[in-house]
């Protein structure tokens, strides 16, 4: 089996977790900038955060045969602060053009308030500007319908944005379809007590087909399986589909929406 990891967030996990995934077959791995757990007093904290992303962590996966790639932003739920946001957006332009920066993400929303909905289309902007992919981070639970209707309705009121150079993540039952009919990309991420379960994911793939689909673990610092996404691979054998199959939505299509940035290289067959 070979897979990719295209949503992992490697700088809280241990190199033990990098084993794991190289020997379940993880060809590369992207970690969006993500919240720490806890929130950053200042935007010092975020510049040593996008060098530990474009610097020092592309350096650890190396050593356990992974190319590293990354995306940079302030997380929705950092953004209620709109001095330390503009802050923060005024350092990413400086970090865009390091080798392993794919675009800007996780943005999106959290509580879906009016400052991260501001923050959220000054990101979209920067992206624009820049010529930047997208990666789109839903709101939990009870927020998701509502948080992924807003979150589609800034993208497609930039007109510069196209929409296949978005991807937009967590996506559950009841958003998957709203997203793909936009045109964009959808992630499915599989956690062990929230978001999506393998079977779920499955199932959505049955009932929406596997194109402009895939999964990660979104693994952190909390409860989630750096696995994940190799897991599920099994579960879809289990289904009977074929290795192709499998290996379509695990491995081609990240690298499928992923090489729509100039720097991200296919791992060497
Ligand atoms: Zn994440």
């Amino acid at each position: 089996m070979r897979y990719i990891e295209p949503h992992g967030h490697m700088v809280s996990r241990t190199t033990d977790d990098y084993t794991h995934m190289a020997a379940a077959g993880c060809a590369c791995v992207c970690e969006p900038a993500f919240w720490a757990g806890f929130d950053r007093s200042s935007v010092d904290g975020f510049h040593d955060y996008f060098c530990q992303l474009t610097d020092y962590e592309p350096k650890r996966a190396a050593k356990f045969g992974l190319a590293h790639y990354t995306w940079l932003c302030i997380n929705p739920k950092e953004s209620e602060d709109m001095g330390l946001a503009r802050d923060v957006l005024g350092i990413i332009p400086k970090f865009l053009d390091c080798p392993n920066v794919l675009g800007i993400g996780e943005i999106g929303l959290n509580k879906n308030s009016k400052n991260e909905l501001e923050v959220l289309e000054l990101h979209v902007d920067l992206a624009a500007r820049s010529n930047q992919l997208i990666l789109v981070h839903t709101p939990h639970l009870e927020d998701k319908l509502k948080g992924t209707r807003l979150i589609l309705d800034v993208l497609k009121s930039d007109s510069r944005i196209r929409p296949e150079r978005c991807i937009i993540d967590h996506v559950e039952e009841h958003t998957v379809q709203m997203v793909l009919e936009r045109g964009h990309w959808a992630g499915m991420t599989l956690y062990p007590e929230s978001k999506c379960t393998a079977a779920r994911a499955a199932d959505m793939l049955e009932c929406y087909g596997h194109e402009r689909l895939w999964m990660n673990s979104a693994c952190d610092w909390g409860v989630s399986v750096p696995l994940a996404v190799p897991y599920a691979a099994l579960e879809m054998r289990k289904r009977g589909w074929t290795a192709e199959k499998i290996d379509g939505v695990i491995y081609q299509n990240p690298i499928h929406f992923m090489s729509q940035s100039p720097k991200f290289k296919a791992p060497p067959a």
